[in-house]
C-alpha cells in the first residue's frame, strides 16, 4: 500500500440534505472514502442513535452521486446484510472491538473491515481482535487508533501516536488514524492528522459536518465543511513529502 487513504464524512448520518451536502465538500475537498454513522454505539440510551436502514438508504445515494466508497458502522449482526448492501468497508467501532461474534460474522462476510482500537486496549488487544477476523480468511482489515482514556483530560481521549509506528511494526495491515474522537475539539484536528502522516499512518478517517453547532453527535470535534478543502490541501502535502499520495485505495 502505497496510497493514503482520506476519508471524511459525517459522525451520523442526521438527514439526507446534511449528508449529500457534506459528502460534496469532502469528494470536492479531496477525500479518497466517505464515512458516515447509520448506528451509533452512544454511551446514554438517551442520546440520539442514529437512522439506522434509513441512514443506510441515504448513504446509498451520496455513494452514487460522488463515487465515494463508503465506511459505515455495523454495531448488531442482525444488521449485517442491510449493511453490506452499502458499505465498502464496514466499521467496528471502538465500544465492539473486543466482540468476538461480531468480528467473526464480518470475517465470513469477506467485506474490508476497518477495527477501531477501544480506549482502553492495548496494541496487542487489537492485533488480536484483527485475528477474529483473519481467521475467517478475510484478510482485508485496516486497524484505527482513535485515542485512548488516560489521566489527561485537556483531550477527549489522548491519540497514542506511537501505536502508528508500533503496529506497522508488528502487522502488514494498514494502519489509520482518527483525529477527530482523540481531540474531542476541530481546533486540534489538523495537528494531531499532521502528526498521524509523520508517524507514518496509512490514512486519517475524519469527521465534517456543514453545521456542527446543531450536530446530533460529536459537533465539537467535527470539521466544518467549508475548512475541509484545506485541511486536506494541508495533508495532501505532508502526505506527498511522506511519498504517500493520497489517492484511492486499489479495489
Ligand atoms: C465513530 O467513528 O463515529 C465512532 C463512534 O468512533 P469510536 O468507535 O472510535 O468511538
Ligand atoms: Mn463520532
Amino acid at each position: 500500500m502505497t496510497g493514503f487513504t482520506l476519508i471524511a464524512g459525517p459522525c451520523t448520518v442526521e438527514s439526507r440534505g446534511q449528508t449529500l451536502d457534506t459528502a460534496d465538500s469532502v469528494a470536492a475537498g479531496g477525500a479518497t472514502m466517505l464515512r458516515g454513522g447509520a448506528y451509533k454505539p452512544r454511551t446514554s440510551p438517551h442520546s440520539f442513535q442514529g437512522l439506522g436502514r434509513a441512514a443506510l438508504a441515504i448513504l446509498a445515494e451520496a455513494r452514487a452521486v460522488t463515487s465515494l466508497p463508503v465506511v459505515t458502522e455495523l454495531t448488531d449482526v442482525r444488521e449485517l446484510d442491510a449493511v453490506l448492501e452499502v458499505a465498502d468497508v464496514i466499521q467496528v467501532g471502538a465500544r465492539n472491538m473486543q466482540n468476538a461474534a461480531l468480528l467473526t460474522e464480518l470475517g465470513r462476510a469477506g467485506r474490508p473491515v476497518l477495527i477501531k482500537r477501544g480506549p482502553a486496549a492495548t496494541v496487542d488487544e487489537l492485533l488480536h481482535a484483527a485475528e477474529y477476523v483473519l481467521a475467517e480468511g478475510n484478510g482485508a482489515v485496516t486497524l484505527c487508533e482513535r485515542g485512548i482514556r488516560t489521566f489527561e483530560r485537556s483531550t477527549r481521549f489522548t491519540l497514542d501516536v506511537s501505536a502508528v509506528p508500533v503496529l506497522k511494526e508488528r502487522t502488514g495491515l494498514p494502519v489509520i488514524v482518527d483525529p477527530s474522537h482523540a481531540a474531542g475539539r476541530r481546533e486540534l484536528v489538523r495537528p494531531l492528522s499532521l502528526a498521524a502522516v509523520a508517524a507514518g499512518a496509512d490514512g486519517l478517517i475524519v469527521e465534517v459536518h456543514p453545521d456542527p453547532e446543531n450536530a446530533l453527535c460529536d459537533g465539537p470535534q467535527a470539521l466544518t465543511t467549508a475548512e475541509f478543502a484545506a485541511y486536506a490541501d494541508d495533508v495532501r502535502a505532508l502526505a506527498a513529502a511522506m511519498r504517500r499520495p493520497v489517492e484511492l485505495a486499489a479495489a
